[in-house]
């Protein structure tokens, strides 16, 4: 028998509830520190259009089925140049037939999400409910955490899932770079009359853009980008006036709106960490890298975080090594690096294209919509790239996962490792 390690994961989010299961498939003991989340679950009124391969991996995690009811796959994506600009570009619709697939993902509420994910710990992962995590010390052989209860627990390695604010990710040591945005983003859920026919819509607008995702029914949900000061005082609407403003921005696209879920605002920003870990502490998720909601990659990024962790995770127990050492942590920086550098400039690039009041900006942001809109395989490529290539990522986002990881981690000499 080799050494049982010990693994903690700080955050109850999507990303430390998927990474503590995917940890637990590689035979290490995981314990999840988090408040309770029946508060995440009352309050975040957010979606996540997920892509194939983190399906993929909520499906080997065990919740796609229960999970897949209350999601609506997502066939076509539509971007509507709505900036008012000299140069209007043209509508671009990429389709998911034209990469031979049926959908490119699912569009998931965050809410449900968290709620599926953590029934699935049960006899998997044990759950601490805490108000926080409020001391992390690191030392050679451990990391001790301290809970705001005043409780200890030692672990050979943390995964840090705290969010923005991580102190998981200052107690390691890493610095971040961090930039502000100015804008906010409006988000509800809204019925409406006219079929969303699997279609997500973006329009892109000069504070940044408008989002409707396709939700079961005849429902979608809403992103909407503008200032701070304009997104408080969409929020702040009564729902007539909300729905005035909604139907005038979407130009009949959904015909009449009906009911609008509690609506809520985020303010943007922006992160990237400069490691992912150190000192015995990976970071996934928001505490590793935060990016405006344009594309739908935070989450998508965030859940490949964890699927990677897993495998460097499994490797170590492979070996029979302890996994808060260097090698673990520095191969999953080193393979998160790549995907998460290039979405973070990607993302900012484009989010500045919108917001930019250079006419030269404008004009090469349209220029690269005709582009897509007209050459073959550079629309292919974008879409491919959009979607990125997951399987080849990390063993958890293909099918079958489950049980190659559990085969990866099993003890025998490494180079006989899936
Ligand atoms: C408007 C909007 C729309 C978006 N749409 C999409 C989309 O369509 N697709 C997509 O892929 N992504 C999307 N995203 C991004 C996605 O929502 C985030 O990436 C995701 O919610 C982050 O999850 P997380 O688990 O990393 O962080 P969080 O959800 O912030 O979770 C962190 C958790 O850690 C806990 N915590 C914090 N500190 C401590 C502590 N000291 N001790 C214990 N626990 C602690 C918190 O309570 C929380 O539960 C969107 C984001 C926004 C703002």
């Amino acid at each position: 028998m080799g050494e049982t390690y010990s693994i903690a994961v700080v955050g109850g989010g999507p990303a430390g509830l998927t990474a503590a299961l995917a940890a637990a498939a590689t035979g290490a003991e995981i314990t999840l520190f988090g408040p309770q989340n029946t508060s995440v679950v009352g309050s975040d009124n957010r979606t996540a259009a997920l892509f194939a391969g983190s399906i993929e991996m909520l499906r080997n995690l065990g919740v796609w089925e229960a999970l897949e009811p209350l999601s609506a796959p997502i066939a076509a994506i539509r971007i509507i140049d709505d900036t008012g600009g000299l140069l209007r570009a043209p509508e671009v619709t990429f389709t998911a037939a034209e990469v031979d697939r049926e959908t490119f993902g699912w569009n998931v509420p965050n809410a449900g999400l968290v709620e599926c994910l953590t029934a699935r710990l049960a006899g998997r992962v044990r759950l601490q409910e805490t108000r926080g995590i409020a001391g992390v010390a690191v030392s050679d052989a451990r990391v001790r955490l301290t809970s705001a209860e005043g409780g200890t627990f030692d672990a050979s390695l943390v995964i840090g899932a705290d969010g923005r604010k991580s102190i998981c990710r200052a107690a390691a040591g890493i610095d971040t770079k961090t930039w502000p945005y100015a804008q906010a983003a409006v988000t509800t859920t809204f019925s409406h009359a006219r079929a969303h026919r699997n279609v997500s819509t973006e329009f892109h607008r000069p504070a940044g853009p408008l989002t409707v995702v396709p939700m079961p029914g005849s429902a979608s949900s809403l992103v909407w980008v503008e200032t701070p000061a304009e997104a408080q005082r969409l929020a702040a609407l009564d729902e007539a006036g909300f729905r005035a403003e909604l139907e005038r921005r979407l130009q009949g696209l959904l015909g009449t709106i009906g009911d609008i879920r509690p609506r809520a605002v985020f303010p943007l920003s922006g992160l990237e960490a400069s490691s992912f870990g150190r000192n015995r502490i990976a970071l996934i998720g928001e505490a590793a890298h935060v990016i405006p909601p344009i594309g739908a990659q935070g989450l998508n990024l965030g859940l490949r975080d964890s699927a990677v962790l897993a495998d460097c995770v499994a490797d170590a127990m492979h070996a029979g090594r302890d996994p808060g050492l260097a090698p673990t942590l520095d191969a999953y920086t080193a393979l998160r690096r790549p995907d998460v550098a290039s979405r973070v400039t990607a993302i900012d690039v484009l989010n500045k294209s919108l917001i930019s009041d250079l006419v030269p900006v404008h004009l090469a942001r349209g220029l690269g919509l005709v582009a897509l809109k007209t050459v073959g395989p550079l629309r292919r490529r974008a879409i491919r790239e959009g979607l990125a290539p997951s399987p080849e990522i990390a063993t958890l986002l293909g099918p079958g996962g489950l049980a190659r990881l559990v085969a990866r981690a099993a003890p025998g000499p490494l180079d006989s490792a899936a």
